[in-house]
């Protein structure tokens, strides 16, 4: 058994169980400082790994942004949970034609795994970019431009059981040396329908963030771009998950050792954003946002210079990253501007 679940089990064993959310936030830390998430040879592969692509086109959104908002001449960009650091490669890449942009920008990575900051000092090396463990370190004196691609999916959510006519908060606890779930005794007010063992999810985390986010761009003036998998309304359902070696495994016989999420609520996140005062239009599927910045010509236009093989991968990257059976319905983008004039592309 991996050192974090034995330690984990004797923490709980002597203080008591602890909530979803604790449970998804220290295994998710441990998960990402400790093992390699990404890739063939890791546990998962997202959107930006998948094809360059998909920075390019958010790259572009940017740029779209920045004009209007009315080409401000300092920018922040800031990308939260930047993974390898693909995404912001492949953004800057595709953006260096336009060195207005480009001089106007400060880059800025939110990363808490120290590993996948040397990952991604590696694969940025040669930009100015900075790096910080929070949103509060970043010292902003001008607009911004923030971007989270499967950043929110990995925010720790709770959990509430309805049972015996009553909901309770759903707990980690132990039970002959394994790690289960549990419910507290004491029954919590939600103001949700339920039915015997219905479960809903609520991220404290998450919302907290975005709030935080929203009100940033209040001030500053700009947008925010979250990619991620979830569901438009907020609804009943279980939706934590783990993945390790591209298979879903059990969340709590793997804790530590396999990637946690859970699906993004973004009528919530909306929500959030919306009562600081920021505009966020609806939610659009990936796959249209993708093809309304117009990945198919983009696609086009790379396997003109490609051999057969690279046209082969160009084509199985574009069905996978907008086919609805694939991630073009279950994956989401979420933009949000500090002014309603400010109309983000592609939603
Ligand atoms: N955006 C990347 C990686 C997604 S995985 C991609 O699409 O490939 C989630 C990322 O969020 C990882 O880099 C992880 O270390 C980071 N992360 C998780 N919790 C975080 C937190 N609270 N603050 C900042 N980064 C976090």
């Amino acid at each position: 058994m991996s050192e974090f679940r034995t330690e984990l089990i004797k923490r709980i064993e002597n203080d008591g169980a602890i909530p979803v959310s604790q449970f998804m936030g220290e295994a998710i830390a441990h998960y990402y400082q400790n093992q390699t998430p990404f890739g063939t040879k890791g546990d998962f592969i997202t959107a930006p790994e998948i094809s360059q692509m998909f920075g390019e086109l958010v790259g572009l959104w940017c740029v779209d942004i920045w004009i209007k908002l009315g080409k401000p001449t300092a920018l922040h960009l800031i990308e939260c949970g930047a993974g390898r650091g693909t995404m912001m490669a492949d953004m800057l890449r595709a953006t260096k034609a336009l060195p207005a942009f480009h001089d106007t920008l400060s880059v800025h990575l939110v990363e808490t795994s120290m590993s996948l900051m040397v990952e991604q000092k590696q694969t940025l090396e040669g930009y100015d970019v900075m790096w910080h463990e929070s949103m509060d370190q970043i010292p902003l004196s001008a607009p911004f431009i923030l971007i989270g691609n499967e950043f929110l999916d990995a925010l720790p959510i709770d959990q509430y059981q309805f049972h015996k006519g009553a909901w309770h908060k759903r707990l980690v606890g132990v039970d002959g040396g394994k790690l289960v779930f549990t419910t507290s005794e004491d029954k919590v007010e939600v103001s949700h329908y339920g039915q015997e063992g219905d479960v809903i999810e609520i991220s404290p985390a998450r919302d907290a963030f975005v709030a935080d986010v929203a009100a940033k761009l209040k001030q500053q003036s700009g947008a925010a771009l979250f990619i991620d998998y979830g569901h438009h309304k907020s609804a009943v359902g279980d939706t934590l998950q783990a993945v390790k070696d591209h298979e879903p495994v059990d969340v709590l016989t793997f804790a530590g050792e396999a990637d946690i999420t859970a699906h993004v609520d973004f009528e919530s996140i909306a929500q959030e954003a919306q009562e600081k005062g920021c505009n966020v239009p609806p939610v659009a599927a990936q796959g249209a946002f993708l093809q309304a910045l117009g990945i198919t010509q983009r696609a086009e236009a790379l396997a003109r210079s490609a051999n057969e093989a690279q046209i082969n991968d160009i084509q199985t990257a574009l069905v996978r990253l907008t086919a609805a059976k694939e991630m073009g319905v279950l994956f989401k983008a979420l933009a949000i501007t500090s002014d309603e004039n400010i109309r983000p592309s592609g939603v």
